[in-house]
């Protein structure tokens, strides 16, 4: 398996609480992650004597019942909601993922664009990697050296050098968790307290939900390691943080923290510093929800034009299991989202969506607008053109589907359709998240990767930008 073929952006989960029934907080924690990946969900658990798994396809709701909570006893936890766009979803990829032997038990966000180092490690040690994906091969490489004596935190400091790219790891044994991310730390993991134990997930909203207390992020570079003997950190090797910017444009929620920034404020200052950048006459300022919803707020408040919900979304039209083709992808928008005529007829409306990736969205909004009787469409994104594709685990697609890397400004305005289109600037993204640039991954605005992409650097095509 191509491992960079799986676009992943997943969400984890882990918890160390003597006397607690991790499953029972792992499934809620799970729950407040179903954002981050919904194709397949799992749980793994320790009573302090061996490791039990659950894992399933499809949504939290529909992976467990009572039953199998039930089954999964004991006092440390983790969990995995996977998000895929590789045809290959089946079971088999659904995460935590457990080796044979049960000897220790992983979760992983992020992606590894190149497993080079890591797949001929495993063969050197004989080990077969052939139908592995990148998490499996990380469980391999841990495995090994466990099975050879280390406990396992040398076990993955030893096998850390061989991990290249984007990854929140959390590690269990049956007596042991360890949370730890990439030198980049290009996908957030934070960690929590709970009664007298600790707690780690994907972002903070998971805390909340079982009422967990957020103390800080996991600092790239670093493990962290909760036992009986209490909490320890190790800085495996000198971190430099760059955390994908496009956590606080799309993929995180808005009730989550991000370096210690609440999400929902940055996006409402994007909203802000479009409404800046490209002041606008009209009468009234509609978000493409969820996502757009802070933004459009923000862009309200700064403009002065009202906000209004013109478009209500159908929370219950999941993503299914089944690899989504572009028909359905079109089908989706018109079964997502439905117009409110008295907000838009004889109006001029602005607008405001979080990103355009394929261009799939846009239109579609744009020809509601027009016969709901617009008298006119801006369209006002608030983020930059995403004109190169994502390694780390993001969904974004192929350079070659990504509208912006095809199409100048003006192009992709004909193509929706708008009477007027303007993206946030960059440098007003990054003024708007009160973060040095520094700190981010910014590769799908930019093509700038913070981490060797390797054998993948072949396949980007750095066009003069369209104007
Ligand atoms: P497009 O329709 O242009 O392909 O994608 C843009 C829309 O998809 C926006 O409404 C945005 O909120 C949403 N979006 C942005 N990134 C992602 C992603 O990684 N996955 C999914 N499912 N939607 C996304
Ligand atoms: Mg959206």
């Amino acid at each position: 398996m191509q491992s960079a073929e799986l676009a992943e952006k997943c969400g984890v989960f882990g918890i160390y609480s003597p006397g607690s029934e991790a499953a029972r907080l792992v499934h809620p924690g799970l729950f407040a992650l179903q954002h981050r990946g919904q194709e397949s969900s799992g749980i793994a658990t320790s009573d302090g004597l061996q490791l039990y798994l659950h894992k399933g396809m499809g949504l939290v709701t529909h992976v467990y019942n009572e039953e199998a909570i039930d089954d999964l006893p004991g006092f440390i936890g983790i969990g995995h909601n996977r998000y895929s766009t590789s045809q290959g979803s089946t079971l088999d990829h659904a995460q935590p993922v457990l080796p044979k032997d049960k000897i220790l038990a992983l979760a992983h966000n992020g992606n590894l664009p190149s497993t080079v180092l890591l797949e001929s490690f495993l063969r050197d040690k004989g080990l077969p990697s052939a139908n592995s994906n990148d998490s499996e091969m990380m469980a391999d490489a841990i495995g090994y050296h466990m099975r050879r004596g280390s406990p396992l935190e040398d076990a993955v400091s030893d096998s850390y050098q061989l991990f290249t790219g984007a990854f929140s790891l959390i590690v269990m044994t049956p007596d042991k968790l360890v949370a730890l991310r990439d030198p980049h730390g290009i996908r957030p993991l934070s960690l929590g307290k709970l009664n007298g134990g600790y707690v780690f997930a994907s972002e903070t909203c998971a805390f909340d939900v079982i009422h967990a207390k957020p103390i800080r992020d996991v600092k790239p570079g670093e493990m962290v390691v909760v036992d009986e003997s209490g909490i320890r950190d190790y800085q495996i090797t000198p971190g430099e943080q760059k955390l994908d910017i496009f956590e606080f444009v799309y993929f995180a929620r808005p009730d989550s923290y991000l370096q210690g920034k609440r999400v929902y404020d940055i996006r409402k200052n994007f909203g802000r510093q479009l409404a800046l950048e490209y002041p606008t006459h009209a009468d009234v300022v509609i978000p493409i929800p969820d996502s757009a919803v802070p933004a459009a707020i923000g862009y309200s408040q700064e403009s002065g034009i009202p906000f209004e919900e013109g478009l209500i979304k159908n929370r219950y039209i999941h993503r299914t299991f089944i690899a989504p083709s572009q028909r359905m992808r079109d089908q989706n928008v018109e079964m997502k989202l439905n117009p409110i005529r008295e907000v838009i007829e004889g109006r001029e409306v602005v607008i405001i969506d979080d990103s355009i990736v394929r261009g799939t969205t846009a239109p579609k909004i744009i020809k509601m607008m027009r016969e709901s009787g617009a008298a006119k469409v801006h369209l006002r994104i608030s983020s930059p053109p995403v004109r190169f594709p994502d390694y780390y685990g993001i969904d974004t697609p192929k350079q070659d589907q990504l509208i912006a890397a095809n199409k100048s400004v003006g192009e992709i305005r004909e193509w929706t359709g708008a009477d007027s289109l303007y993206f946030l600037s960059y440098e007003g993204m990054i003024q708007a998240t009160g973060l040095p640039e520094g700190t981010f991954s910014t590769s799908c605005f930019t093509g700038i990767y913070p981490i060797d992409i390797r054998e993948r650097a072949g396949e980007i095509v750095r066009f003069p930008v369209p104007v």
